[in-house]
């Protein structure tokens, strides 16, 4: 089995200022990997660079068989294959909470209306959202409209989903809803990589914690790494954390 998503010593900089400092790690089918990690760590531009949202300067990256540093990648094709979820839900205001899940199924994907409209309550449905349908954004609550933009990444049915700190800006009652979505997500056997600062919830979701600290990969392995943290910065970062 080949890893879905690699990096290979992959260097970001920001002007002077070098936010990615050499990080590799693989990503196997099935597998959830949680990001966790001060603020500045490097974090969202790790994910950003993996669905070629930045240009890196140095390394490779590979996901789903397209090499992200590569002159010829293919976004569109990219796109098909990869989600990605931010903390802010990006829905269009316009449109119903069915027709932003179902529009890049038609715009992108060149599905017929019927298709995508299928599909896309599907998806909602696995979102708890199906009854939400005709909806439109600003007639839900901050989970529920979490939930549609989850919905509408899973309608384009990709490989592997990203998710960056999508409960930070929710309270603790929407955050649970989210997170249950993300977990029975998991449990479907979705690849996944997240960033994410709810300790307890990476713990029990992710088969394997990835600690960035300084643009670098710190400490890489199972849950069990913030029982036993090898460094002075993961035990510190646990340890205010928890
Ligand atoms: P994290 O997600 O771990 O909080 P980020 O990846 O967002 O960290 O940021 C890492 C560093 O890169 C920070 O110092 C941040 O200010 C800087 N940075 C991120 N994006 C940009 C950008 N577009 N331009 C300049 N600096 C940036
Ligand atoms: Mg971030």
């Amino acid at each position: 089995m080949s890893p879905i998503v690699r990096l290979s010593d992959v260097r970001k900089s920001f002007g002077t200022l070098q936010v990615l400092n050499g990080v590799s790690f693989s990503v196997e089918p099935g597998e959830v990997v949680a990001i966790i990690g001060q603020s500045g760590s490097g974090k969202s531009t790790a994910l950003r660079c993996i669905d070629a949202l930045e240009t890196i300067q140095g390394g490779e990256i590979e996901v789903c068989g397209h090499k992200i540093h590569s002159p010829d990648l293919d976004k569109r094709a990219l796109r098909r294959d990869v989600g990605i979820v931010f903390q802010s839900y990006n829905l269009f205001p316009h449109l119903t909470v069915l027709e932003n899940a179902a529009l890049a199924l038609t715009c992108v994907k060149k599905l017929s209306k019927a298709e995508a409209r299928d599909i896309s309550l599907d998806c909602l449905g696995r979102v708890g959202l199906a009854e939400k349908a005709s909806f439109y954004p600003e007639q839900l609550s901050g989970g529920q409209q979490q939930r549609a933009a989850i919905a509408r990444s899973l309608a384009m049915q990709p490989q592997v989903m990203l998710f960056d700190e999508v409960t930070s800006a929710l309270d603790p009652q929407l955050t649970g809803e989210v997170l249950k979505v993300i977990e029975n997500l998991a449990r479907g056997g979705m690849t996944m990589i997240l960033v994410t600062h709810e300790m307890a919830f990476a713990r029990k979701v992710a088969s394997n914690i990835l600690y960035m600290h300084l643009g670098r990969v710190w400490e890489h392995g199972p849950a069990a790494l913030l029982d036993a943290p090898q460094t002075e910065e993961l035990r510190s970062f646990v340890g205010n954390g928890l």
